[in-house]
């Protein structure tokens, strides 16, 4: 038997409680518990005050000298400094609210400290303090440990022990499961001694070489998994292959009231030769707000008409979904086609007259929210399936397809630009198409970035631009008041506009919590310049299109992410007129001040991106946990870039060619994959 599959009572020292604890962890073997990563380490060597940096958080040994000092503040708070000489030089070290220490802090003894440490002033702000006789301090001195996330049952100084036992009995056991040429070439350590060093590295340097690996084989078997997903999916070839006639889709093209971009070009000729395959075509087309988009999704959904099949729309919102209904309406209907809105608000007669239509094949194509293919809906034969904006089209609802017995192409719509780490992680599986080029005569959008105090600014600039026939979006962070949070409401603001504008223009209001007829009928209004300030929540956030909208004004734009501020602007710039975006902020913290900046210096959603992604780091990119953006125990695709690369590179080449599928040092990769039952009949041992 693999002693690592043995269970975690196999360890010295965890009888059947510990393994319980451990439980809420998710360890549950030996090997589980030897692959449960530290975060952090606490660096116990001591330093040498020299070669400290500003701010470094280090650990020092120094004897106290003189009385300590303790300062009351604030209703609970105390400040606790003491003078401590290290080497000669004086340091004070700073406690806050342990007033308590002051009997402690004795002249004349030794103590260790740890803590961050400002090298201009010589202040320790002291998080962990040891009064030694010397024989102790000695012993921790020079060791670095290993700090692992726990919970109140379970100390860390208890996993450290537990996992120090694992690897005592266990750590020789581990097996190699990379390619010995692959270890070589990126001089990778051999697993077991990565699995060591992590948990108990003898040096700093040890310590990230053990990480490295680890963090390497991470993404790699990630990117391998993903490229292994879409190439079994091609080998098997068991899409639809349509038919389409080209010179009909050329004669629509011709037809549409503009001409295509290049860019618009290119990706329908990527998007219509999947299709033509005999696999079924998983792609992501990316492009900024306003790069047009819907009209590419039109021209797909129009050839897999004319070549005999129906199509699918999914949106995530009912506005969306109406207002897409209405444009593919317009573009298809003069050709013939048959195309449904399955909305939340149709009555139980409607629905079923549409699902029945659906199934009998006399729709062509059916638009609704994404709950579209979870339902009871089937089709009579279905070509092709579009999500637009925000959910990621994965795994799940491709299963839900399938188990319908549907194989049908599928293109995802993304209007968040993804940087490309983030783009190659999360949609790994797919193929990306981008449009990187706007229409043609579109002026940039200015945008504004001002305080609170200048509200009855903004409002006057509002009445201007209403003044030349424009409207206008304000968006607010809530709908209604809220006693915990001092941000703006839209119910409040709706009442406000209403008053100011009382004698001109028409106010409307907008969130999640009407009723669906309640919405639509005051996005009609808006769309149809009835209603010319739409006052509401971030539910307008994706796609909704009313070019006459010139003004999009963000009150309390600091709550919002970047990519969710880019998609708001977006609202606003799709007419001939100029527009602008002003963002009402009084940001606290530099990086928010940074992130308003970022707003004001571009109007290109990959370069928002990008910055966005510096500041804030993957996990808050997306800024929802739908984001389809997997978690890594190890790896972190902002600063492993460049190891992502390289992963992704090598899973390429193996998955391209025949070695993974076939020779014996790849067999422990295969063994991995096989674990998920996608694979399942489609690798050999
Ligand atoms: P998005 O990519 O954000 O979904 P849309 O598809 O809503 O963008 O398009 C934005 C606007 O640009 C729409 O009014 C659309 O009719 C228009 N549009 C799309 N393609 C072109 C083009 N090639 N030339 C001019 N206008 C275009
Ligand atoms: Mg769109």
């Amino acid at each position: 038997m693999n002693h690592l599959k043995k269970p975690v009572t196999a360890v010295k020292g965890i009888g059947a409680e510990s393994a319980a604890e451990l439980q809420s962890f998710h360890i549950e073997t030996v090997q589980d518990l030897l692959e449960y990563f530290p975060y952090r380490y606490e660096d116990y060597r001591v330093r040498d005050l020299s070669e400290v940096k500003e701010g470094e958080k280090i650990t020092i040994v120094g004897t106290i000298y003189g009385e300590p000092a303790v300062r009351f503040y604030g209703k609970k708070k105390s400040r606790t400094s003491v003078k401590v000489v290290v080497d000669r030089v004086v340091v004070t070290a700073i406690w806050f609210n342990r007033h308590f220490l002051k009997d402690q802090l004795k002249s004349g003894l030794e103590i260790m400290i740890s803590g961050k440490f400002e090298r201009s002033r010589l202040q320790m702000t002291v998080s962990e303090h040891h009064f030694m006789d010397s024989l102790r301090m000695k012993e921790r001195e020079g060791t670095i440990e290993p700090v692992y996330s726990t919970t109140a049952s379970v100390t860390v100084k208890q996993m450290r022990k537990w996992i120090g036992s694992a690897l005592d009995k266990f750590g020789a056991d581990v097996p190699e499961i990379l390619p010995p040429d692959l270890l070589d070439k990126y001089k990778l350590m051999p697993r077991a001694e990565a699995i060591q060093n992590i948990h108990f590295p003898a040096s700093v340097r040890d310590g990230q070489q053990g990480r490295r690996r680890l963090a390497f084989e991470e993404l790699l078997l990630f990117q391998l998994k993903m490229q292994a997903y879409h190439a079994v999916n091609r080998r098997e070839a068991d899409g639809v292959r349509q038919e389409i006639p080209l010179e009909k889709v050329a004669e629509f093209t011709q037809s549409l009231p503009f001409p295509l971009t290049n860019a618009q070009r290119r990706v329908v000729g990527e998007i219509l030769k999947d299709m033509q395959a005999p696999y079924s075509m998983n792609r992501l087309l990316q492009g900024d707000v306003g790069s047009g988009k819907t009209v590419v999704a039109a021209i797909a959904l129009y050839a897999t008409v004319c070549g005999g099949y129906q199509g699918a729309l999914m949106v995530p919102t009912e506005i969306l979904a109406e207002q897409h209904f209405v444009t593919l309406k317009q573009l298809l209907a003069p050709f013939g086609m048959e195309v449904a809105l399955l909305s939340g608000s149709a009555t139980a007669r409607q629905r079923r007259d549409i699902l029945a239509e659906l199934q009998s094949g006399m729709l062509n194509i059916i638009v609704g929210t994404h709950a579209l293919i979870q339902e009871d809906v089937y089709f009579a034969r279905l070509g092709l399936v579009i999500t637009d904006e925000q959910h990621r089209f994965g795994v799940e609802q491709r299963r839900v397809l399938r188990d319908k017995g549907l194989h049908p192409d599928v293109l995802f719509m993304t209007a968040t630009p993804i940087p490309r780490t983030l783009a190659i992680t999360a949609f790994g599986d797919m193929d990306v198409s981008t449009i990187d080029e706007l229409p043609a005569g579109r002026k940039p959008i200015e945008t504004y970035w001002v305080k609170h105090d200048m509200f009855d600014r903004v409002l006057s600039f509002i009445r201007k631009e209403l003044g030349k026939g424009r409207q206008a979006y304000v968006i607010c962070p809530l709908i209604e008041e809220s006693d915990k949070l001092d941000v703006q409401n839209a119910i409040d603001v709706h009442a406000q506009l209403s008053q100011f504008f009382a004698d001109a223009y028409q106010v409307g209001l907008m969130h999640g919590r009407l009723h669906p007829k309640e919405k639509d009928d005051v996005m009609q209004r808006f769309s149809q310049g009835e209603v010319d300030v739409l006052v509401s929540t971030t539910v307008v956030e994706v796609g909704v299109n009313v070019p006459n909208a010139s003004v999009m004004v963000i009150y309390d734009a600091e709550r919002f992410g970047l990519a969710q501020l880019h998609q708001l602007r977006g609202r606003v710039g799709r007419g001939a007129d100029q527009s602008f975006c002003i963002l009402i902020a009084d940001p606290k913290s530099e990086v928010g001040k940074e992130r308003m900046h970022i707003m004001t210096e571009t109007n290109d959603g990959f370069e928002v991106a990008r910055r966005d992604l510096e500041l804030r780091g993957p996990g808050d990119f997306f800024g929802t946990k739908q984001s389809g953006m997997p978690e890594f125990k190890l790896a972190d695709v902002v600063q492993d870039y460049r190891m992502l690369e390289v992963a992704r590179q090598e899973a390429a080449e193996m998955v391209g060619g025949t070695a993974l599928w076939e020779e014996p040092q790849f067999a422990p990769l295969r063994r991995i994959l096989k674990e998920d039952e996608f694979f399942t009949g489609k690798i050999r041992d």
